[in-house]
């Protein structure tokens, strides 16, 4: 008798646990790991479906109780062994629920019926057909003359076309195939997701300093050293070249690759220079794409006809044989670590895949973030450094406008002197500029000029941001409030929004350069598939002379006319409540920076900001990240935190304010108890403290091994586990996260 150990695909929270149950003689030998099965659960016996993690001999229940697999899912897919080892991995270290962890991995659970399409073709020799024809003239039969006339030229045609532009019934089609003269055949047709297409076959061979890399990378592999590398190059370095060689070179052994990239948005360049090396053996995943679109990338990786997939993190879990290399793109990307539960880091993930799958962890940034930058000072990671732009370009002159002096000087607008003068010139030259506001979603909040309180949202605590006609909203639960026209405060009529968003600041330009062709990029002019791409595409053939948005605009592309670009408000994202803030300023700075002079025209750059001499801004004048580096990572010392040690953010969210806060200080209070080493942060309110009506409060604990921390956090999920039922709480849950 065999047994199978089975999880639930639903999430049944706390409690949740592997379930016993027999296989059947019908499915044995038949049933695999990972397989998606049907089972009778619970006292109705209700049809659930599960994933099989384990199959044993015996089973620890009394035998005459355990229950039949019923099947195995015929809509559904199973996840690999690997994936399965990898869901686990998850769980243990972000914490959440195993059903939670195997959602995460497998990129599609639900089979969509392929795509079809029909082909005709002909089914009988040349001078048959030609024979054909005459009897079907001589007869009057017109449309079969047509249709195999056609035919003859064309050889297959999809029945589509024969029915619409050949005018041709199906009927005709049918009693021709009776005949025994054509046949229709099905072929499945992948939905692709890349809709341009180019020919940008790579001009250029790596230059020296690129070709090192690849060169010792390489070797590296092929010695079965397989230690992650980091690949910290200037903007406009040509890390891009170093990514399609070590994928050519992959793929020449045979070898997937998976490169993420931030978002699909940044990406329309780079797939298309992958595009025009490999062509239908790269593909793309995007949250834009149909689950059908999705469906056919998952399985053309299955089946082994792509050798490269682009995408954000989720195309981690492309389920490929023979793994290469994971490339992680701008891996200071924020987006690499999930919002949702697990909490996953997709550098961390892809590093334990890396480990699994017998491949390469290869980190590319201009600006890493500094937990990988000192993991590779540690000798973790094997450094790689590129200073020069590989077109020779220099990296562009930095200018700081300070608006403090602005406003003294007597110039209220949002434009700095300097920056007027700049775009004035570069107008005239024909050349093209970028500006944004950096921090999308803090944009536009609404704060008093007398006492500097900012408009808050009553269920959320967090600003508020106006929209058009002077409408506030809530960006977390979707709150709405009427135009404020006196301060909540203390009655000032001095409130408006101080930073404005970009539909504002592209009216101020329309009015000040006449004429001007402006292209406005944020969220609300990229709500449809295609927005992006049609935006950048104009840009790039330079049909428009500025290209203004949110700091979507600032990473990852290249235009070689553009030689102005401009922080609007630089300091917004130094008002963030994060210990990451100033590091965040300074990339945003840098990579905005990185667009501009890219070509052989030097370019300039102008941060405007009311800090001119915190580092953070400041050091954008230097240009070099070590330096920022230094003096960031000594601040992090000072305040033990990542990466000099490790910090957990332990979250309790609850319907109750009072029962959340005390159980926050209850658990708090027991870790400090049992694990006197650790150092705890807290507990206090969130920021957000309420979200959707549920109040949030949490805690951080931090110590010099992140390993420790995950221990902790499994302790604390055990505590609580017993302590909820104990005590029949339910109106509260827990989170984790590392940071
Ligand atoms: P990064 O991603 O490091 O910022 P990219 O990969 O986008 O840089 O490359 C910057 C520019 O340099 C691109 O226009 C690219 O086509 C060009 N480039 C890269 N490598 C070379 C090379 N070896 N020779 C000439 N041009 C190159
Ligand atoms: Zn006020
Ligand atoms: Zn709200």
């Amino acid at each position: 008798m065999k047994y199978a150990k089975v999880y639930l695909e639903r999430n049944i929270g706390r409690g949740e646990r592997e379930f016993d149950y027999r296989i059947p003689d019908d499915l044995e030998g038949r049933l695999s790991i990972g397989d998606r099965v049907l089972i009778p659960f619970g006292k109705a016996n209700r049809i659930e479906k599960g994933y099989l993690v384990k199959i044993t001999e015996d089973t620890s229940y009394d035998p005459a109780r355990v229950k039949d697999i019923i099947g195995i899912s015929e809509d559904g897919i199973g996840v690999s062994e690997r994936q399965m080892k990898l869901a686990f991995w998850m769980r243990g270290r972000y914490g959440g629920s195993v059903a939670r962890a195997l959602g995460t991995v497998i990129p599609v659970k639900v089979k969509v019926t392929p795509k079809e399409s029909r082909l005709v073709r002909l089914n009988a020799p040349e001078e048959i057909i030609i024979e054909h024809i005459q009897i079907s003239e001589h007869k009057k039969y017109k449309a079969r003359a047509r249709l195999l006339g056609a035919l003859l030229k064309e050889g297959k045609i999809p029945e589509k076309i024969i029915r619409e532009n050949l005018n041709i019934s199906p009927q005709t089609i049918a009693s021709t195939g009776k005949l025994g003269l054509i046949e229709v055949v099905k072929t499945t047709e992948y939905r692709t997701p890349i809709k341009i297409r180019k020919n940008t076959q790579e001009r250029f061979r790596p230059n020296d300093a690129q070709q090192e890399i690849i060169d010792d990378i390489i070797r590296h592999y092929e010695e079965n050293d397989h230690l992650p590398c980091l690949v910290h190059g200037v903007t406009g370095s040509g890390k891009t070249l170093i990514y399609l060689e070590l994928s050519k070179y992959a793929a020449s052994k045979g070898k997937a690759v998976i490169l993420l990239i931030p978002e699909i948005s940044l990406t329309f360049q780079t797939v298309m220079r992958f595009y025009g090396y490999f062509g239908d053996r790269v593909s793309v995943l995007n949250s834009r794409m149909s689950r059908g679109e999705r469906y056919d990338q998952y399985l053309r990786a299955k089946n082994g006809e792509i050798d490269v997939i682009i995408g954000p993190r989720s195309a981690l879990f492309t389920p490929f044989e023979d793994l290469g290399f994971v490339i992680v793109d701008e891996e200071h990307e924020d987006s690499y670590k999930s919002q949702i539960t697990p909490k996953y880091d997709a550098r961390e993930v892809a590093g334990e895949l890396c480990r699994m799958a017998g491949a390469m962890l290869i980190l590319g940034s201009a600006t890493p973030s500094v937990e990988s930058y000192y993991r590779a000072r540690q000798g973790h990671y094997r450094l790689y450094e590129m200073k020069k732009r590989a077109k020779g370009a220099s990296l562009p002159e930095v200018l700081i406008a300070d608006m403090r002096q602005e406003l003294k000087d007597g110039n209220k607008g949002i434009l700095s002197n300097i920056l007027k003068e700049k775009l004035s010139e570069t107008l005239e030259k024909k050349e093209q500029a970028m500006l944004f506001l950096n921090r999308r979603g803090m944009y536009g909040f609404v704060s008093c000029r007398s006492c500097g309180s900012v408009i808050k949202c009553p269920h959320c605590d967090v600003s508020l941001s106006e929209h058009r006609g002077g409408i506030l909203k809530c960006h977390y639960c979707g709150y709405r409030s009427r135009p404020v026209k006196l301060c909540p405060s203390c009655g000032s009529p001095f409130i408006g929004s101080m930073r404005m968003g970009t539909q504002k600041v592209e009216e101020i330009l329309k009015e000040e350069y006449k004429g001007v062709r402006i292209l406005r990029m944020d969220a609300d002019t990229t709500r449809k598939k295609g927005d992006y791409e049609r935006i950048l595409s104009v840009f790039a053939n330079q049909e428009a002379d500025i290209l203004l948005g949110t700091q979507m605009i600032v990473k990852g592309h290249d235009f070689p006319n553009v030689t102005l670009s401009c922080a609007l408000a630089a300091d917004i994202s130094l008002y963030a409540q994060d210990f990451r803030a100033a590091e965040k300023t300074y990339r945003i700075l840098a990579q905005a920076a990185g667009r501009t002079g890219r070509d052989r025209k030097k370019g300039t750059f102008i941060i405007q900001t009311y800090n001119p001499t915190h580092y953070s801004i400041a050091l954008n004048k230097k240009g070099s990240y070590r330096d920022f580096y230094e003096e960031e990572i000594k601040l992090r010392r000072l305040m033990h935190y990542p990466p000099s040690e490790g910090l957990l953010k332990v979250l309790i969210q609850g319907r109750d304010p009072q029962r959340t806060m005390d159980i926050s200080g209850e658990l708090s209070g027991q870790v400090s108890k049992d694990h006197p080493l650790v150092r705890i942060i807290g507990p206090a309110e969130d920021v957000p403290g309420k979200v959707n009506d549920r109040y949030r409060w949490a805690f951080y604990l931090s110590c010099r091994e992140t390993d420790e921390l995950v221990r902790i956090k499994n302790y604390i999920e055990d505590f609580v586990d017993a302590y909820f039922k104990e005590k029949k709480i339910r109106d509260c849950d827990i989170f984790f996260e590392i940071l």
